[in-house]
């Protein structure tokens, strides 16, 4: 599923993953519960915290791992570039890609007014979709935070980032025809 940040990639990958029993792997996920693992280009945090793209080899081998072990599957957040696009290609085939088409300013609103879950993940918006109890989870009770990178600076570097790097990716898969 391709989108920019904000799109919905996350809401609407959980539904598709609930529907077809498939599973929901969420490079973004993998990556914020690994933030300070040490690999070969240092940790994850020092790109996800300014907005940039972690490298492509740490990303590559999250990928092939979690679609090796997975019984069908549905990707959230990857691939982000041609060159992850060309990987994902090397070591899997794809039944349909599914684009997300949202406009600018939708993005900055939805993305700056998210609140998720510390505990569960859940996600919510402090205008389109609040707590009944502000600051607090209605499913498990956990305290609701912002994301480190959901700040309008970082903001405003992810979509300049999903301009350059990941539009070029649906426009790969249109020309390949299998856009949805
Ligand atoms: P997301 O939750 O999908 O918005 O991802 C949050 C951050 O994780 C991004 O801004 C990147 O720093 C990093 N990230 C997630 N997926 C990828 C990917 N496929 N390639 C490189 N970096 C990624």
């Amino acid at each position: 599923i391709l989108g920019a940040p904000g799109a919905g990639k996350g809401t609407q990958s959980k539904r598709v993953a609930e529907e077809f029993g498939v599973q929901h792997i969420t490079t973004g996920d993998i990556l914020r519960a690994n933030k300070d693992m040490e690999t070969d280009y240092g940790t994850p945090r020092e790109y996800m915290d300014a907005g940039e793209l972690v490298p492509d080899a740490v990303v590559n081998e999250i990928v092939e791992k979690e679609v090796g072990e997975a019984d069908g599957f549905i990707l959230d957040g990857y691939p982000r570039n041609l060159d992850q696009a060309e990987f994902l290609a090397a070591i899997t085939d794809l039944d349909a890609v599914l684009y997300l088409d949202v406009s600018e300013s939708e993005l900055t609103r939805r993305l700056t007014g998210r609140r998720v879950c510390s505990e569960c993940g859940d996600t919510y918006h402090v205008e389109f979709s609040p707590a009944e109890e502000a600051g607090v989870c209605d499913e498990c009770g956990g305290e609701l935070v912002q994301r480190d990178d959901d700040t309008e600076d970082v903001v405003r570097e992810r979509i300049r980032v999903y301009h350059e790097n990941t539009a070029p990716v649906v426009e790969f898969y249109r020309d390949e025809g299998d856009l949805v």
